[in-house]
């Protein structure tokens, strides 16, 4: 049999089958071993033929499988096929998305342990020893004892030598066993069961039940919408099948791992960055070997090893980090539907703030719309109110916090209860810059202003992370008035202990959630009160569910207002929205206090009243106004290189193919080159196309972009497709 291989060498030139001849153990989606221009190198099986075009002569024949199981399922080949077209990358690019990286190269395998059990009873083993053999005794009396078996401790008790004199003796056998590596084990907690609201019940029968084959759970934030996916994926499991379960990154806290491990124990394999590479190898392994039959885990999760796929949940469906925002750029709504047809699987989107294009879809109908109208126990949404900071500043405060906020922040205090501050800004300050001369410190590699970080005093570029050191005085004009920026995180969180010396104040974000489970800590220790206020980015925003949380204060609502993104008021909507959902989940009653310097807008106003249908007509009405999607496809041409002259060139001879093309059609409603918001990001220039095509981009006019795309003089230049980007930089 010939087998058809694609090398594990991400070059486009080497990116075609080659054919090999096979050998025992190999079939379709195994990871072989092949020799490949005086070399051996990994690859992929992935298609089979009786014969080959090349000469038999010629051909040359598979070393060996890598594996002891197929790593790509036919489904998975299939996807891979489909993602080529869709976003046009190479097969090898595809192909790595749906094996552990750690598995590649070797670097990892399964972890085995040595382990030793007595063959015969004690008293017929010992007959059989020679009076001095005391060590070997000793031995044999301890395993019959203890029932340890493990190969190293024996050995490390009794002596190597002694273990093996035994097995020689034919009184030991000594034997190799996977030693799984199965994470968060002792999360456990109890179960919990519940009886389901009469709109918990619905929405589950729904989607069991519906004819439909994909749902939009839309349910206010603390509706219950976790269990009702457990529920759905419980009779999932009953039938047999088995689940995918998407969150954020930042959603996988202690809470959702315990909540999992509580009712599913060994069935649910997790996912995520956390993990060590062994675990998330293991992890893999175990859903791939069926021995887990729920995959729990961000983004890269919906390409998890399973078969049988009965229901795929995206929960917080409306999170940019849905969208991979480095090649391959796919959509995870996009693979998860592909699988839902696939499977014949059930596919779910939840969320309190859905995104418009989903909702779109929900209200016609391609998408079933489950509402849940109500919180657990009716529990109030918390209130909100609206302060303007510059009626504060006009009243001489000039500080971060305003009255009503502060106020609310002390009796929080007083009370016992917590608080949680929100401000998407990290570090100490946004830029500092010399009052003098107008010099502002700005990265060398990237067009953006230096973060100041106070506990390191470094700046810091927030782009490419590179620190510089800190100055006292201008380094253009020597002066010592060196204004800071807006307040960061880091900030905040220094004003809040002078101002309320003794209370324990946490801080999460980006800088300090670095080591391993650091944000898990972070998460632990506020809900064990080891800290009555945390502040945060939007890390703090997402899925947590604190009980004693009675006061959220958002710092600075317009931050993300005023981008330049036709997504910014969808966004700012969603963050107020989920924040403020953050509070009064329990018995406590919760309250928000919103700082901003735009208390007008309609954005804010909605988020503050959490009307999620009054923001959504009013922004579907704008995005068919002004032809965004749903209504048009936005398509950038991303042009990145360090050469700008040859960044500028590649823009200008694809701008011209773009017009051409434009010329013999009227699907593009608008095309133009430009600079990119960011022009510069680590060290390289940065320019675009931006382009609007009617409707949903048809797969023919893809293809032409994709072409021209390709078309390319420089090859130091980096040309990237996004359709729908979420994010513009
Ligand atoms: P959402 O995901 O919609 O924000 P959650 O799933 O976090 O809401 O549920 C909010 C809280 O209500 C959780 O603490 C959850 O354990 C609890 N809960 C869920 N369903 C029920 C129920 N039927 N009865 C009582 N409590 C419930
Ligand atoms: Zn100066
Ligand atoms: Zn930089």
């Amino acid at each position: 049999m010939i087998f058809e291989v694609i090398v594990d060498i991400a070059n486009s030139e080497v990116d075609r089958v080659f054919d090999y001849v096979g050998v025992d153990g190999v079939f379709v989606g195994s990871r072989v071993l092949v020799p490949f221009g005086g070399r051996k190198i990994e690859g992929f099986a992935i298609g089979q033929k009786e014969h080959s075009d090349i000469d038999d002569s010629k051909l040359k024949s598979i070393v060996a499988p890598l594996d002891d199981f197929v790593a790509v399922t036919p489904e998975m080949l299939e996807l891979m096929r489909f993602m080529i077209g869709r976003l046009h990358i190479r097969l090898i690019d595809a192909l790595r998305l749906f094996v552990p990286a750690q598995m590649r190269g070797g670097r990892i395998g399964e972890l085995k342990k040595r382990v030793v059990f007595p063959v015969l009873p004690l008293d017929e083993a010992v007959e059989r020893l020679s009076k001095s053999a005391k060590n070997q005794r000793a031995l044999l009396e301890f395993l019959a004892s203890e029932e340890k078996s493990d190969y190293t401790l024996l050995g490390e008790k009794f002596g190597f030598g002694t273990v093996k004199k035994l097995a020689e003796k034919g009184l030991l056998t000594v034997s190799e066993v996977k030693k799984g590596r199965v994470p968060y084990k002792n999360l456990c907690g109890e179960k919990q069961s519940f009886v389901h609201t009469d709109e918990q019940r619905s929405a589950i029968e729904t989607i069991i039940n519906g004819t439909e084959n994909e749902f939009l759970l839309f349910g206010v934030t603390g509706s219950g919408k976790t269990e009702i996916y457990m529920s759905v994926i419980d009779y999932y499991l009953s039938q047999n099948k088995t689940a995918v379960m998407l969150v954020p990154e930042i959603s996988l806290t202690p809470n959702m791992l315990r909540l999992f491990r509580s009712r599913y124990g060994e069935q649910v394999a997790m996912l995520h960055s956390g993990l060590s590479a062994g675990e998330r190898f293991d992890e893999w392994l175990r859903l791939k070997r069926g021995e887990a039959k729920i995959a729990l885990g961000a983004r890269s999760a919906v390409f998890a090893p399973l078969e049988n796929v009965g229901v795929i949940i995206i929960d917080e469906e409306h999170d940019a980090s849905y969208q991979s925002e480095s090649n391959p750029r796919y959509i995870t709504s996009e693979i998860a539907r592909f699988r839902r047809k696939y499977n014949g699987a059930k596919l779910v989107f939840g969320s309190a703030t859905p995104s418009v294009e989903t909702f779109y879809k929900a209200q016609n109908g391609e998408i079933k719309l489950i509402t849940l109208q109500n919180r657990i126990n009716k529990r109030p949404l918390p209130e909100v109110e609206i302060v303007d900071m510059a009626m504060e500043l006009r009243n001489g405060n000039k500080s971060f916090l305003s009255d009503r906020l502060y106020d609310e922040l002390k009796s929080t205090i007083k009370e016992g209860n917590q608080a949680i501050l929100f401000l998407n800004r990290r570090g100490f300050s946004s830029f500092v810059m010399c009052t003098k001369c107008g010099y502002t410190a700005k990265c060398e590699d990237c067009d953006v202003s230096l973060s100041y970080h106070a506990d390191e005093n470094l700046l810091k570029c927030h782009y490419c992370g590179k620190r510089y050191r800190m100055f006292d005085l201008c380094p253009e004009c020597k002066s010592p008035f060196i204004r800071q920026g807006k307040i960061g995180t880091e900030r905040v969180v220094n004003e809040l202990k002078k101002l309320f010396p003794g209370v324990g104040v946490l801080r999460m974000d980006f800088d300090t959630t670095q080591n391993k489970e650091a944000h898990l800590k972070i998460i632990e220790a506020f809900a064990n009160h080891e800290a009555q206020i945390l502040v945060g980015t939007q890390m703090v925003a997402k899925g947590h569910d604190f009980k004693d949380v009675t006061l959220v204060g958002i710092l600075d609502a317009d931050q993300s207002l005023h981008f330049e993104d036709f997504r910014a008021g969808e966004r700012t909507f969603q963050l107020l929205t989920q924040v403020s959902g953050r509070c009064g989940r329990d018995v406590k009653s919760g309250k928000v206090i919103l700082q901003t310097y735009s208390p007008k807008h309609i954005v804010l106003r909605l988020a503050a009243k959490q009307d999620y249908l009054g923001f959504y007509a009013k922004e579907i009405n704008i995005r068919e106004a002004t032809d965004f999607p749903p209504f048009a496809t936005i398509v950038r041409i991303l042009y990145s290189g360090e050469n700008e002259q040859n960044t500028i060139s590649t823009l200008n001879a694809q701008y011209a193919m773009i017009q051409e093309l434009r010329k013999s059609r009227d699907d593009i409603l608008f095309a133009n080159k430009m600079k990119a918001p960011v022009r510069r990001i680590e060290k390289k220039f940065r320019y675009q196309i931006l382009m609007k095509i009617k409707g949903d981009m048809t797969d023919e006019l893809s293809d032409k972009i994709f072409a021209v795309s390709d078309m390319k003089q420089h090859k130091d230049v980096g040309v990237f497709v996004e359709r729908n980007p979420q994010n513009m930089t």
